[in-house]
């Protein structure tokens, strides 16, 4: 074989070996994409807390004399096999409401623009629509309309369960306790715990803010990974210094679950959304618009 010809055969079968790798490179790409099951994330608005003393977000006077203005999402994520409600917004009573309640101790003033079935006619769906329901915890501001879905079965940290339902609990918070205690069909779960089968929405055990604190994993199709946070951290500053509240069930617990959830979310590369944060509320696309 004459040399030049031999080379010119080479590089030809060098282009063409290249041209089908990048070919089954694009197929693997289609296959994935027809295989990643199209999950849809949207952001409604649980309402807004003005918090009149942000010294209770630190276990120090850091934030003595300073007030923030927390958003307080909620999230219904669409799967193929079913739909999850993450968290659960203000009370309804709020709705229409001329002015903020405030509530009796001062720190707080609430408000809350829409009622459920209002926000879930917007995404085309109604409450009866929601399979399951699952909160980050069982604080005031993420339970409002946890009762108002009839079809929704509730997945609760057995610690969380225990904790809210206690007689000492109705006792002591009987408002957080009424916000729950009517919830018909709940199931327990320990520890992480995915909710389709298919690692693409992973609830996350994050104790020690409350007993059975989580945070919720979801890989989605186009966004890919990310991480809504529930209350683990409030503020984007409480992340960077590892700042607990005043109100928190076990400090050491909070830590630990904090170097647990930014260990994840590295391994995973999730991008993380601070549920209070108004800043990532506003980056999130807004019902009817969804991140896929
Ligand atoms: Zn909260």
């Amino acid at each position: 074989m004459k040399r030049p010809f031999y080379i010119a055969l080479v590089l030809a079968t060098l282009i063409s070996l290249a041209g089908c790798k990048e070919k089954q490179q694009a197929e693997v790409a289609e296959a994935q994409q027809v295989m990643a099951p199209d999950i849809r994330l949207y952001t409604l608005d649980g309402g807004t807390v003005m918090v009149n003393n942000l010294e209770l977000f630190a276990q120090d006077s850091v934030y003595r004399g300073q007030t923030a203005e927390f958003a307080d999402a909620y999230y219904v994520v669409v799967h193929p096999k079913g739909t999850l409600m993450w968290d659960a917004g203000l009370s309804q009573g709020l709705v229409g409401m001329p002015e903020p309640y405030t509530s009796p101790d001062g720190n707080f003033s609430v408000s809350r623009p829409d009622s459920l079935a209002t926000q879930l006619a917007a995404i085309g769906m109604t409450p009866a629509d929601i399979d399951f329901l699952s909160l980050s915890h069982t604080h005031f501001d993420h339970s409002g309309h946890a009762e108002a879905l009839p079809g929704a079965t509730w997945l609760v940290q057995e610690s969380e369960y225990a904790w809210i339902s206690s007689p000492e609990m109705e006792a002591a918070q009987p408002d957080m306790f009424h916000a729950v205690n009517d919830i018909e069909k709940v199931k327990q779960i320990s520890g992480d715990y995915d909710v389709f089968g298919d690692g693409t929405v992973v609830i996350k055990y994050m104790p020690g803010h409350t007993p059975g604190h989580c945070a919720l994993f979801l890989d989605l199709p186009q966004h890919g990974p990310l991480l809504l946070s529930g209350d683990l951290y409030h503020l984007e500053l409480n992340r960077l210094n590892k700042r607990v509240p005043i109100f928190n069930s076990d400090v050491k617990q909070t830590l630990a679950s904090m170097r647990a959830f930014e260990a994840f979310a590295d391994s995973t590369g999730a991008r993380v959304y601070l549920q209070h944060s108004r800043d990532d509320f506003n980056t999130m696309p807004q019902a009817p618009n969804y991140l896929k």
